[in-house]
């Protein structure tokens, strides 16, 4: 063996097997060299590393001693801090704004969807690093029309796997479908799949019995079932074999302890109040949240806690708080969330009260994440003041205040998403074959996650984006 030959395999044996860079790259291949590694898997960093990129996917990547590619296909990425692109399992990307409507008579509230603030959402969402969005819930059409859209590259966004209407005893146009028996939810249900859509949402104000048809209807048509609950319990959801939960308010008055369920029930407050009033009875040590917790991890239940939209609403009334990312929402939503908001009404005492049950909130989080239930990082993008991408970052730097570690963290936004949504064999990380979607940093964001918010370029199926020049031309 050759002095040359032994020194190169004692630079393998030091890296990874791949950093053996024996292939021949492919005539259109980008190398991008100088970049720091970090792969939330094995919480490793590699310096000096190397990322080779062809026809949209990873080809192969590396440390030190690079790929033999022409001068014009290598770009120095200088030192900048490479993870796989963010997953966000809460945007509503292709919901506009909100209108009441007359119809006979009676105001009805109607959701539209809007080609120019999709398109908004979409570019912002890739400038803050998100290559991969569950959407939710919405309409059917908007979505498969986004979809299509993103496929054929006439839209810059993320790739979107979606929920249709959501499933609920009310309707609600453009966002809502009322059902009622179980032909009427196996009607919406095939009507969703048919559609495109990967996921039925099934929502607040169903009852156990229309509840359990939906989950067996998602699952005979090939669809995971999430939800939002109301009077459905988590642990309850989880053994009626629900695929995800939504948001951090599990507000069944049987999860509260026996002695707190009447005042809660008649608690003279209502809609968003519930929020609060639920937390503000919960017991955390309770056998209730016990079997809750217990049941997410038993039947593999993903939650996405959406912490940023309770935080927005908790601090409503201070613009530092709930304007934070206000600079990168579509001028018209800003203007819609004057009305449509989920603190209406509130006073300072109800502000007061909702704050003082945060750190309960944090520490329910902790709880989940330490008894192993899968979490997942979810915005409610579109939802009042909740801006898009930016505050996709902001909920992963408030899963780091409440206590989770920043490795779990980007986890949770990258692999760990990837596998809940099904697509943990392209996208998630950084190694061959998988997707080319990489977020490029200026600073490390493995012990600060605040740190992600310094988003140099964005890849998202192997094009490279600036990422200041996509919040430019967001709005235009
Ligand atoms: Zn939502």
């Amino acid at each position: 063996m050759s002095t040359f030959a032994r020194h190169i395999l004692a630079a393998c044996a030091l890296t990874t097997l791949s950093a053996c860079a024996t292939i021949t790259p492919p005539q259109d291949a980008r190398l991008y060299t100088g970049v720091t590694l970090l792969d939330p898997v094995t919480e490793r960093r590699t310096e000096n590393a190397w990322v080779l990129v062809s026809q949209g996917r990873i080809v192969d990547t590396g440390a030190g001693r690079a790929p033999n590619v022409h001068a014009d296909h290598r770009i120095d990425m200088n030192g900048a801090y490479a993870l796989p692109g963010f997953i966000d399992t809460h945007a509503h990307v292709t919901l506009g704004r909100l209108s009441v409507v007359r119809e006979n008579g009676t105001p009805a509230l109607v959701a539209t969807s809007e080609d120019e603030i999709t398109a908004h959402n979409a570019r912002m969402l890739v400038a803050f690093g998100v290559t991969t969005i569950r959407n939710p819930g919405g309409s059917s059409e908007a979505n498969a029309a986004y979809a299509e859209r993103v496929r054929s590259g006439a839209l810059l966004g993320p790739e979107a796997r979606a929920a249709g209407e959501i499933l609920d005893q009310i309707s609600f146009s453009g966002l809502a479908v009322r059902v009622t028996d179980a032909a009427s939810i196996e009607a919406a249900v095939a009507a969703q799949a048919d559609a495109g859509m990967n996921y039925i949402k099934l929502y607040h104000l169903l009852d156990e019995t229309q509840f359990r048809a939906g989950v067996e209807a998602a699952h005979r048509h090939g669809l995971q079932a999430i939800t939002h609950t109301g009077d459905i319990t988590w642990d309850r959801a989880a053994e009626l074999g629900v695929d995800a939960i939504v948001h951090a308010m599990p507000i069944s008055a049987d999860s509260l302890p026996l002695s707190a369920r009447d005042g809660y029930r008649d608690a003279s407050e209502t809609g968003s109040h519930a929020f609060y009033e639920w937390w503000e009875r919960a017991d955390l040590d309770s056998p209730e949240i016990q079997r809750l917790i217990a049941a997410l991890a038993a039947h593999d239940v993903t939650v996405d806690l959406t912490l940023v939209v309770f935080q927005k609403t908790f601090w409503g009334d201070d613009t530092s708080v709930r304007d934070s990312g206000a600079a990168y929402v579509h001028p018209l939503m800003a203007q819609n969330w004057q009305t449509f908001r989920f603190d209406i009404g509130w006073q300072a005492a109800h502000y007061e009260r909702a704050r003082a049950v945060w750190p309960k909130i944090q520490r329910f989080a902790r709880m989940l994440h330490e008894a192993g239930v899968r979490i997942t990082i979810g915005t409610d993008q579109a939802n009042p003041f909740v801006s898009p991408g930016y505050d996709t970052i902001a909920e992963m730097q408030l899963h780091q205040e409440a206590g989770l570690p920043a490795w779990a963290i980007l986890r949770m936004a990258t692999n760990e998403a990837a596998e809940t949504l099904g697509m943990g064999d392209r996208i998630g990380r950084i190694a061959p074959g998988y997707e080319a979607d990489i977020v490029f940093l200026n600073a490390d964001p493995s012990a600060n996650i605040a740190n992600a918010f310094q988003m140099r370029a964005v890849m998202i199926n192997g094009a490279l984006h600036d990422a200041d020049t996509l919040r430019e031309t967001a709005s235009r």
